[in-house]
């Protein structure tokens, strides 16, 4: 019931007293957006004044937007990456950041072939928490009740490395699981999940998955919400049920463990949630047979009232997947974050995908926006209270962690205003071709891998005249396919099928280090595919785009597809398919 008291929130009446301090606070932060801004950059200035970084640029205990402006370059991970190099290696002092240096957060974004690593302070993680903070409360303003009920939210911790230097290289989210803050957080009726923290916690990702799995069966009845943090993630768990739901069915039915179970924490703690159901197990055995697996997650979970799961930028592409599992439930996207800094938050989180806008907090960090329209080659950076709707934006961050006009390569897009804080789409990230998991690649990246494919043609005097790609996620996992149109020179050496599958692998061992763990440690991307088409073919997708108006000096090859007829066009062309034969080679160490 909401807090009669408190009808105050312009976003609506809060649930409760904790709700309402949280409403109020979106509230303060978005109203004086401009002013919140000028105080965290003379925050962060004035903090980080004495480091290395700052220094070089003679700003003199200076913290005004102005001289920061004037003084300050904007950059990339690359011009920051020989000092962040040295934090690595074990350099203490304040390079970058006036804080002690806690941890590296290890990007899906990468740089040579490698998970970026970002530098980031303690007391971030009470900046990434206070952002959690605000989605319930944001959240109960549109779905009534859920604190009558659970979450079966879908959480993974990854494996962690530790740098030259000693410190620990890990995902953001990885961190954040593994700290206090999320460890021993107190109840909240609001918040309850399925989970237990002791399967979120485990390592090895089939233990995790099949614990979270058999705890959100036992308690599907008070499952109100189903979630993971992409799309991509509540996929996999559905694929994980097709695959496992007969052992899971078998532990429900007899109260034992699978013992394929070794963890003892979460042995332990599973003592006290299995026990035999035999009504349970026969139901989730009748509709996990079917063939039909439609609605699965509204038959299974029939309680749900929305799955929270982000579905936005690369992950649109799994909306038709999502809404056919799930009967179209509503699909609620509550934030946008990523490892240098979180960013905000979806104040109407139960719109339609193609609605959703983020509000950015201008409590997290110092944000600024590099204009990006097509004919403009202007490099003045806008202030967040200045954007103009409409507009498309790569989005520039000054972090309490150290990081200055850092470019975090995202495209957004001003679709309005929450008091004076702009709201924005996600419209894309820069240079990313394919996209499957949290895999990332570029066009460079696709170059690259294909050219070391067709060394292996070589001695067959065959060669790749041309090649584009697309993002298959039709099945899950999903895969790359990559088109080849080939120019075969001696036609009584043919490459074999062999020979094109290790074109295949040869392209998986050089696309980046994310798409490789995807493939083998989450086992999240499926083996990639190479399609061969006629000769001819892509003669003949020219000539489709300059009937639909290309013109022909500037035609391109479009590296990457998914528009249906082209994609109609190449399918019908193919004369045979190859998959990568094994999983290329991945390990949690860095190459350089
Ligand atoms: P990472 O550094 O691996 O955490 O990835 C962060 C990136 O993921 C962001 O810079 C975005 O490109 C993407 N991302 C994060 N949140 C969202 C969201 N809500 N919608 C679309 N893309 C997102």
């Amino acid at each position: 019931m909401a807090v009669d008291s408190l009808l105050s929130s312009p976003l609506g009446p809060p649930a409760c007293e904790k709700d309402a301090k949280a409403l109020q606070f979106i509230e303060e932060m978005t109203r004086n957006a401009d002013a919140v801004q000028e105080n965290v950059l003379a925050q962060i200035l004035a903090r980080n004044a004495h480091t290395e970084y700052l220094k070089g640029f003679n700003l003199h205990g200076a913290t005004d937007r102005e001289t920061f402006k004037s003084k300050i370059p904007m950059v990339t991970y690359e011009d920051l990456q020989p000092l962040i190099q040295r934090i690595a290696d074990g350099d203490r002092s304040p390079i970058l950041s006036a804080n002690p240096v806690s941890e590296f957060l290890t990007s899906s974004g990468t740089s040579a072939g490698e998970r970026k690593l970002m530098p980031t302070i303690k007391e971030e993680l009470d900046r990434r928490q206070l952002l959690y903070s605000l989605l319930m409360p944001v959240m109960n303003l549109y779905v009534k009740g859920l604190d009558k009920g659970k979450g079966l939210y879908f959480l993974f911790t990854k494996s962690e490395t530790k740098t030259p230097g000693g410190l620990l290289a890990r995902p953001v989210l990885t961190s954040y699981y593994k700290s206090d803050h999320f460890k021993t957080r107190p109840y909240d009726p609001y918040n309850v999940y399925t989970s237990p923290n002791e399967a979120i916690l485990c390592s090895d990702s089939f233990q995790s998955m099949y614990t979270q799995m058999l705890c959100g069966l036992y308690e599907r009845e008070q499952v109100l919400r189903v979630g993971a943090v992409f799309a991509s993630g509540l996929l996999r768990a559905i694929r994980f049920l097709q695959l496992n739901w007969q052992e899971l069915a078998n532990d429900i039915r007899t109260g034992t463990l699978n013992r394929k179970i070794t963890d003892p924490s979460i042995k332990e703690c599973m003592t006290r949630v299995v026990k035999p159901d035999p009504n349970l197990a026969n139901f989730i055995s009748i509709e996990c047979e079917k063939e039909n697996w439609e609605g699965i997650i509204t038959r299974i979970w029939p309680n749900t009232k929305y799955l929270d799961v982000i579905v936005t930028g690369a992950m649109a592409q799994y909306i038709p997947t999502l809404d056919y599992y799930s009967c179209g439930l509503p699909k609620a996207c509550t934030m946008y974050a990523s490892s240098e800094c979180y960013f905000g938050l979806n104040l109407n989180p139960m719109c339609k995908p193609a609605q959703v806008s983020y509000t950015i907090m201008p409590n997290m960090a110092y944000f600024e926006f590099l204009p990006h329209e097509p004919n403009s080659a202007s490099s003045k950076l806008i202030d967040l209270a200045d954007v103009e709707i409409g507009k498309e934006y790569e989005l520039v961050i000054t972090t309490y962690a150290g990081l200055c006009r850092y470019r975090v390569g995202d495209i957004l897009r001003v679709t309005g205003f929450h008091n004076s804080a702009p709201q924005f789409q996600f419209v894309r990230r820069k240079n990313v071709l394919l996209s499957i998991d949290s895999d990332k690649t570029d066009e460079s990246e696709l170059q690259a891998a294909v050219e070391n494919a067709s060394l292996v043609l070589r001695g067959f005097n065959t060669s790749v005249v041309e090649y584009t790609s697309y993002a298959e996620t039709k099945n899950i996992p999903g895969h790359y396919v990559i088109y080849w149109e080939l120019l075969v020179k001696d036609s009584v050496n043919l490459p074999s099928d062999q020979v094109l599958e290790q074109c295949c692998l040869a392209m998986e061992e050089s696309l980046n280090s994310v798409y490789r763990q995807c493939r083998v440690a989450d086992n999240s991307i499926g083996a990639l595919e190479i399609r061969l088409v006629k000769n001819g073919t892509f003669e003949e997708l020219m000539d489709y785009a300059i009937s639909r108006g290309a013109s022909i000096n500037q035609y391109k090859v479009p590296r990457c597809v998914s528009f249906t007829p082209i994609m109609e066009l190449l399918d019908s062309r193919v004369v045979s398919t190859h998959f990568s034969p094994s999983l290329p080679h991945w390990t949690q160490e860095r190459r350089r």
